[in-house]
């Protein structure tokens, strides 16, 4: 079977591999769909956080196509949608229910970018979600970058009808908007500079600002007003999802946030960008990193999905082939043009 690996910077190889076979835990699946992640594009691009050789793809779903002995509830031919993520159980992150920050993952799913995927330790309702027949597989591969979203709003726990905005409309702030709508926020702002990133969020009824047309800092002052305290002026946003991972808009969030708001960080910047520490103490806002996910939060984000709460399908800008996968790093890298690429098998011959 085909596998796809990285093999160096700007260089992705489609790789001959022996098909995985499941431990007695285990789960082989007959990948249907897998999106290509925005750290993907990083290690594709910069080849950050991979090494040579390393199968990649973990935003995936698939049909059930062996099972290890042990494997009681899931069986041959269930679609199920794939939770990825690996966790210990047993360090003192996991055990405080922080498995997002397991201090020695096991058992992680990658390879979804190939014809089968092994997932280790698969258990229904916690690895593996078997879908209802309403879902579809491309549905199924935004279990991942959904769960990322679930995160950071749960974490952030945003007044749903004060104002908030989410900056950077790839796949996670899609996905950010789209959970904070199905929790019932309705005052929330978009901020991109992709035309077709913008298009898929107002397609949602959500408002959206152009950073290259308009100046955000402009308009989010102008659309809810400022705010003065004693020590300075500033914007009356509740809560700021910060997902573009652009160093300016750090500098944006401090300032448009009112005192007491949350500035909720879930894109990585790659950079130091500076921080106004002045602000945040005096505005005492709340500063909050967001990574991954945990297993409720994933199982939140299953719900989301299988209850059709959040619609994802609009997100799907590409679907490629298999075996043009090199094609789809650079459509996913081209950010203009894309907003969630997704791989899928080739044709059947007939
Ligand atoms: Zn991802
Ligand atoms: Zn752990």
């Amino acid at each position: 079977m085909r596998s796809t690996v990285w093999e160096g910077v700007g260089r992705i190889g489609l790789v001959e591999v022996e098909e995985p076979v499941p431990g007695p835990d285990d789960v082989v699946l007959d990948v249907a769909a897998c999106g290509i992640c925005g750290s993907d594009v990083h290690a594709f691009a910069e080849g950050a956080w991979i090494t040579p050789g390393a199968p990649m793809g973990h935003e995936f779903s698939g049909t059930v196509a062996a099972v290890g002995v042990g494997v009681r509830d899931l069986k041959v031919g269930d679609r199920v949608a794939v939770n990825p993520m690996g966790p210990c159980g047993s360090c003192r992150q996991c055990a405080l229910g922080r498995t997002n920050l397991c201090a020695a993952p096991v058992h992680s799913a990658r390879g979804g970018l190939s014809d089968k995927v092994l997932v280790p330790n698969a258990e229904s309702g916690a690895r593996l979600h078997r879908m209802p027949d309403s879902m579809a597989f491309e549905e199924g591969a935004f279990l991942e970058p959904l769960s990322v979203a679930t995160r950071a709003v749960t974490s952030a726990a945003p007044e749903l009808d004060g104002p908030a905005v989410v900056s950077g409309l790839g796949s996670i702030g899609q996905c950010v908007l789209r959970v904070l709508l199905a929790h019932g926020a309705r005052d929330v702002v978009g901020i991109d500079v992709s035309p077709a990133r913008l298009a898929a969020a107002s397609g949602l009824g959500a408002e959206v600002v152009d950073a290259r047309a308009d100046d955000p800092r402009a308009y989010l002052l102008d659309r809810w007003g400022t705010s003065t305290s004693p020590y300075q002026v500033g914007g009356n946003v509740g809560t700021f999802f910060e997902c573009s991972g652009a160093p300016p808009m750090i500098t944006l969030a401090t300032e448009v946030v009112r005192a007491g708001g949350t500035v909720s960080v879930a894109g990585l910047v790659g950079a130091s960008p500076p921080v106004d520490l002045d602000t945040v103490v005096q505005k005492e806002l709340r500063l909050l990193g967001s990574f991954a996910y945990t297993g409720p939060d994933a199982t939140e984000a299953f719900r989301l999905l299988a209850d059709g709460l959040v619609d994802v399908t609009p997100l799907v800008s590409h679907r490629i082939p298999l075996s043009r996968v090199a094609e789809a790093f650079d459509r996913q890298h081209a950010v203009d043009g894309s907003v969630k690429v997704l791989v899928v098998p080739d044709p059947q011959e007939s």
